[in-house]
């Protein structure tokens, strides 16, 4: 940015943007001076959770309010970084005194409650992996990821317990502890299970972390492939100098800041920003247990008075419906940055941000893998509509061909789409996935991580999202694997063949459809359709089971035996059905 430019931004804004000037911060910046912004462990070591609380608790912010919960039924609770270290530690020793080991993996299936934050933050003192799961999950997608991350201990409602786990105690051997949050009565009802809420009663207050290193694994979180089960991806406690700058210079968080990340804990955006982050600078976060309501997030903008808000393309688009009207209803003064995440952003979203909020929707752009914000439009700078913006500081990005021999070429020249790449290096980068270490070493190239994204940049920098690489569905920011629903409707009887698609939707981007054929004895019909649909979502939940079923003679498949997703949706599409050829030999690493 000019130096005159800085000058007007200095004055135009109530506070100063944290990154005013993108060449000079990004010359200067160095890794190890943002690993200094953090306190690190008195030992020695570095732990998540000693960032986002201990060291607030034990410090000028200890009363502050940390969190500050809004229920379904509009109770409010709060927790201050000195309650908040106080529970955290207290669920430390739950599982110390459970016997749960370094690095064993504690699951957690919730909905947005205290409970939740409480627990994968005292996962991480006591040094164990914590692995969240969205709670809208139906039970196979609960037992695949359970099983493949080993998961010792589970931490959950009565109500979710009863509804989706209980069936699966017998094909989780692994599965030592099952603690339940809820009437005590209900949890003596259900053998096998411990009640949270009384061990924390039982827990002391105090809990020395034990020396975790910065490398050690942290949080777990699973995403979705084009093949395959879902890949366990890991985070290392590092991952929290990453959170902690990209809430600096992403989402410019200052001192006095009242944050609110609409996303679950059970996907990546509701950990690493929804959890951490914010904690980490000692700010307060505003949680919604409640789903999407218009009224109701305008309503809790200005009760709370948010001024930072993270949100997701599939909401704008929900409020974009609902218009601007009631907006003005509500006094929003204090909302000065709005940043949001997960799909494309359309230019219409961010401009009509301008007209309803008085200000511009920032989009940004990570995934599991990156543990963190890579590229961010930033608030003191001028955002092109439609662009995921500039990387942040300690990240470089190039667009990158992939040869025939699997070597990488990266493209200079601007506005050529390719892959989106990264350089490997960055403190939340994942390590792995879980037991998949060819799947994982496939994800890089010639010293680049490839991203399984197309993009272009353009002359200026700015980076622009152009699709999948693979078949991945993006349906209201759940990003959902193809395979894991054809197997679940391949296990319907009248089932032959399944290929399932992300079929454009204007406010979901894109809802997943299915073509099924079906076996000889049985007839395509509509109760035959809805029987599918039931089917589905019972076994794998509202968010990831198909919307639409259609029934066809036969999937078309590759020689080789693989579905052509890029068909099925060029048909459904209407779309030229173009070079077969080039379909048979689409992406298959992810
Ligand atoms: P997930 O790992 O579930 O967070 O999903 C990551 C994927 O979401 C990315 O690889 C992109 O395909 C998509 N995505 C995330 N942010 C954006 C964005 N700002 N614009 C377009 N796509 C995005």
């Amino acid at each position: 940015m000019k130096r005159a430019t800085i000058e007007k931004a200095r004055r135009d804004w109530a506070v100063t943007p944290n990154l005013l000037d993108y060449e000079r911060t990004r010359a200067e910046f160095s890794w190890d001076a943002a690993r200094r912004a953090l306190e690190g462990l008195p030992g020695g070591g570095l732990n998540i959770a000693h960032e986002a609380v201990d060291r607030h608790a034990a410090g000028p912010r200890r009363d502050r309010l940390a969190l500050r919960f809004l229920g379904k039924r509009g109770e409010t609770r709060d927790f201050t970084y000195a309650r908040l270290g106080a529970l955290t530690s207290r669920c430390a020793n739950v599982l110390k005194r459970l016997g749960v080991a370094k690095g064993e993996r504690v699951f957690a299936l919730a909905g947005r409650i205290p409970e939740l934050y409480i627990s994968a933050l005292g996962t991480l003192k006591h040094g164990g992996v914590f692995c969240p799961l969205f709670s809208a999950f139906g039970p196979e997608p609960i037992r695949q990821r359970m099983s493949i991350g080993d998961g010792r201990v589970l931490i959950t409602t009565a109500m979710l317990y009863k509804r989706k786990v209980a069936e699966l105690r017998g094909a989780l051997p692994g599965l030592k502890h099952v603690l339940l949050i809820g009437a005590p009565d209900e949890i003596r009802a259900l053998p096998g299970t411990l009640d949270f809420n009384q061990l924390m009663a039982e827990a002391d207050d105090h809990f020395v972390i034990p020396p975790t290193a910065p490398e050690d694994l942290a949080l777990l979180h699973f995403t979705s492939g084009t093949t395959g089960t879902p890949k366990g991806a890991m985070h290392v406690h590092q991952a929290v100098v990453a959170h902690h700058m990209t809430g600096y210079y992403a989402l410019d968080f200052h001192p006095d800041d009242i944050f609110w990340c609409t996303a679950d804990p059970g996907w990546v955006t509701g950990a690493s920003y929804g959890i951490i982050a914010p904690l980490t600078h000692g700010i307060t976060s505003v949680i919604d247990e409640a789903e999407f309501d218009a009224e109701r997030w305008y309503g809790i903008l200005q009760e709370q008075g948010v001024t930072v808000w993270y949100t997701a393309p599939t909401a704008v688009r929900m409020m974009m419906k609902v218009g601007t009207g009631v907006i003005r209803k509500y006094d929003l003064r204090r909302l000065r940055f709005i940043a949001s995440v997960g799909e494309p952003l359309n230019p219409e979203a961010v401009l009509w941000g301008q007209d309803a909020f008085g200000m511009p929707i920032h989009d940004n752009w990570w995934q599991t893998e990156t543990g963190g914000i890579m590229i961010a439009n930033y608030a003191a700078m001028d955002i092109r509509p439609g662009s995921m913006g500039r990387p942040l500081p300690g990240i470089e990005a190039g667009i990158v061909h992939r040869r025939k021999d699997g070597t990488v070429e990266e493209v200079s020249a601007p506005g050529v789409e390719g892959e989106l790449a990264l350089r490997p290096g960055w403190p939340s980068m994942f390590r792995g996935y879980l037991h998949e270490d060819e799947r994982y070493r496939k994800c890089f190239a010639g010293g680049w991580y490839l991203t399984g994204d197309l993009a272009r940049r353009d002359a200026d920098g700015y980076f622009w999202f152009v699709g999948r690489a693979d078949d991945v569905i993006k349906s209201s920011g759940h990003l959902i694997g193809p395979f894991e629903v054809e197997s679940a409707l391949l296990e319907h009887p009248a089932v032959a063949e399944a290929g399932v698609i992300g079929k454009p939707d204007p406010v979901a981007g894109e809802v997943v459809k299915a073509f099924v054929s079906l076996k000889a004895a049985y007839a395509p019909g509509e109760q035959l359709r809805r029987e599918l649909l039931g089917f589905a979502r019972k076994r794998l939940g509202a968010v990831v089971a198909p919307k639409e079923i259609d029934f066809v003679a036969s999937v078309p498949k590759t020689r080789s035996g693989k579905i052509m997703r890029r068909l099925l949706k060029a048909r459904e599409l209407g779309l030229p059905e173009g070079d077969l050829s080039t379909v048979e030999t689409e992406t298959e690493a992810s």
